[in-house]
């Protein structure tokens, strides 16, 4: 890919020897003499003139992070090119996080199943139990499928990636939920002071929770970064750096939404806060039991899986980002 940009950027320079002076000149790392030759040369030559706004781009995601500048050494460019040539690999190379992510998604939907039960849980316990690892396991192996296939799709060129893979989350659910309702009480199990919700409406509603907070935190993440490295795979690490470094006239590649890290980070502690309020709130109006404190413990459990899948979802983001952002800048150096 480098090579090809080599090939085509500079056809028609007439000074070579300025233009190699170009990269040090916009870094302003350039001598004295350097920088007039460079300047005078620019008003005469439109290939050197387009190299140094190209460069600006770089120059000013490095302004913006300064970490980045520091992880960009000449040893270390070579080895930058990781991200885009993880595209081929399973899950687009973050099995780690299709893993971690998966496991946590489906351990929500495990407890809060159990919970939804937890108030009679002498009555419905050891049913509940023999059908919770089969809940974890139909989560889990449909999340990995659905995260595969946005891959899959991507890779190959599709817009549809992200769609299927929300559409394998949402039948999903509602397989699950169809399946459970054989088995979850039509009639309210958790005794409250305030109108109390049937086992069925109460994991309806929190699985529609979950589900577009999946959608927000982890599918639509997952698959810019994925398309990203589709975009940086066929060279055009330029689009993608506009992109990143927020350039207004920068456009996302059909089907994809890029959902700034900073807004889901406030969005998450939003999240976090309502719920904590909807929870205690809860709390408050429970009726004792001697199955009280389990729920509790359930519900508890339930808000902290919820939150660490947040966390992990939008670190992974962030690496992902800079990642991509590096591997952008390496390009840019080694075709400068
Ligand atoms: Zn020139």
């Amino acid at each position: 890919m480098a090579d090809n940009h080599l090939v085509i950027r500079h056809p028609t320079c007439s000074a070579p020897k300025i233009n190699q002076a170009i990269t040090a000149y916009c870094f302003g790392r350039a001598t004295e003499s350097e920088r007039k030759a460079v300047e005078a040369h620019l008003l005469e030559c439109d290939v050197c003139w387009q190299e140094v706004q190209r460069l600006e781009v770089a120059i000013q995601a490095l302004r913006a992070e300064r970490g980045l500048l520091r992880s960009i050494s000449a040893s270390e460019i070579a080895t930058a090119f990781g991200i885009s040539a993880k595209l081929a690999s399973p899950w687009a190379g973050h099995l780690w996080h299709a893993l971690a992510s998966c496991a946590l998604y489906a351990l929500l939907y495990t407890v809060a199943f159990v919970a939804e039960i937890a108030y009679q849980f002498d009555r419905y316990g050891s049913a509940a139990l023999k059908i919770a690892p089969l809940v974890f396991g139909w989560i889990f192996g449909t999340s990995m499928a659905g995260l595969a296939i946005d891959c899959k799709l991507t890779r190959q060129g599709s817009e549809r990636g992200l769609l299927f893979s929300v559409l394998v989350f949402l039948l999903a659910a509602v397989a699950l939920f169809v399946g459970l309702c054989l088995f979850l009480p039509a009639s309210p199990i958790t005794q409250a002071t305030v109108q109390a919700q049937t086992a069925q409406v109460a994991y309806l509603k929190t699985t529609c929770y979950w589900l577009t907070l999946a959608v927000v935190f982890w599918l639509t993440p997952f698959h810019f970064v994925v398309a990203m490295q589709r975009e940086l795979q066929a060279g055009r690490h330029h689009l993608v750096l506009r992109l990143l470094t927020g350039d207004k006239l920068s456009v996302t590649p059909r089907g994809t939404i890029f959902l700034r890290p900073w807004v889901l980070s406030l969005l998450l502690v939003v999240v976090v806060i309502v719920a904590l309020y909807l929870h205690f709130n809860l709390f408050d109006h429970l009726k004792p039991s001697p199955y009280m404190n389990l729920f509790e413990n359930l519900i508890q459990t339930r808000l902290i899986l919820y939150f660490t899948l947040g966390v992990e979802c939008l670190a992974w983001y962030y690496r992902a980002l800079n990642e991509l952002k590096r591997e952008c800048l390496a390009a840019e150096m080694i075709s400068a």
